[in-house]
């Protein structure tokens, strides 16, 4: 079969073989492959030891099962397989399972006709929901975990730092709740996207310092954490979205002197995801899709989202 594999770099390959499955597992036929950032920090070296085909974000196709009723459904996927034994697995979090593995960064991903994936991971997705909308599933539920595993007010003043594709859900998710929202960028282009429902402003002409409650980071680039302290309020916190292909120094003793608290926030919940999107509450500018041997460009768009159209 087709597919991008990875191994130090990415390459096309159309002589991969198709995957085998488990007793649990089910058979995906791959409709929509979506690009996330993760993907492209991979390439640059973010998971040295990881060899297979890339790829987390997917609308497919149930082919076999090892729960028949699931054949020819359209679905998604989690990307986090835990033992289901651990600490971890027995409380829903599986993500932190020490012995997980993880789709397209520790074993086969979707860049590819077919993949192979635990049945439990699986949701169907709404009739009412388009496959380029349930792309959008994977992204939504990271942004939707950060009001899943802590407190926000809609009273809060809330900063988000970046104004990326990461930072326009978080920012949507959050606007749902009335809160009060300011999105700090770069690039006026992009920030105009989200007049609609927050303020904005140029990083360059950064709003008065430690005015803000709650600050989220989420530009991937370590300046960004630099201006989240900046923007906090001592006694105030700051949610980490992004994850860094190099390594952060920050100022420990301004955390401790201000009594800032330091949150990290990954992978989110599929199910609010898909009902906010089959609600039409989250809005998305188009997807630049491609197909698989066109990956270099695929990579390179600068779209609000790229991905593959792999089958139809
Ligand atoms: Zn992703
Ligand atoms: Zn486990």
């Amino acid at each position: 079969m087709k597919g991008l594999y990875f191994k130090r770099t990415l390459t096309y390959r159309e002589d991969l073989s198709l995957p085998k499955i488990d007793s649990n597992e089910s058979l995906i036929k791959i409709v929509l492959a979506g690009i996330c950032n993760t993907d492209r920090e991979i390439i640059k070296g973010y998971k040295p030891g990881f060899q297979g085909v890339l790829g987390h974000e997917f609308v497919g196709e149930v082919v076999k099962s090892s729960n028949p009723s699931l054949i020819g459904q359209r679905v998604v996927g989690e990307l986090n397989k835990g033992c289901g034994q651990c600490f971890y697995c027995k409380r829903q979090l599986s993500r932190h399972c020490l012995d997980r593995k993880i789709i397209g960064m520790s074993i086969d991903g979707c860049f590819a006709e077919y993949m192979a994936i635990s049945t439990d991971l699986l949701h169907i997705i709404p009739k009412n929901l388009s496959n380029e909308k349930a792309l959008f599933t994977e992204p939504l539920a990271a942004a939707i975990s950060i009001i899943d595993t802590g407190h926000i007010k809609p009273t809060d003043h809330i900063a988000i730092v970046g104004d990326g594709r990461l930072a326009f859900m978080i920012a949507q998710v959050l606007a749902l709740s009335g809160s009060n929202l300011t999105i700090v960028g770069r690039h006026q282009t992009k920030l105009d996207q989200f007049r609609s429902f927050a303020k904005t402003a140029l990083e360059a002409e950064c709003p008065t310092p430690q005015q803000f409650d709650i600050v989220i980071e989420a530009t991937g680039s370590p300046s960004g954490m630099k201006n989240a302290m900046k923007l906090v309020r001592s006694f105030g916190e700051i949610i980490v979205k992004s994850t860094y292909e190099e390594a952060l120094t920050l100022d420990f003793s301004e955390i401790v002197v201000r009594e800032i608290k330091v949150r990290g926030s990954r992978c989110g919940p599929f199910e609010p995801a898909l009902k906010l999107l089959a609600g039409n509450f989250i809005k998305f500018p188009k997807i630049d899709l491609f197909e698989l041997h066109d990956y270099k460009r695929a990579f390179a768009s600068k779209a609000f989202k790229s991905g593959f159209i792999i089958s139809d």
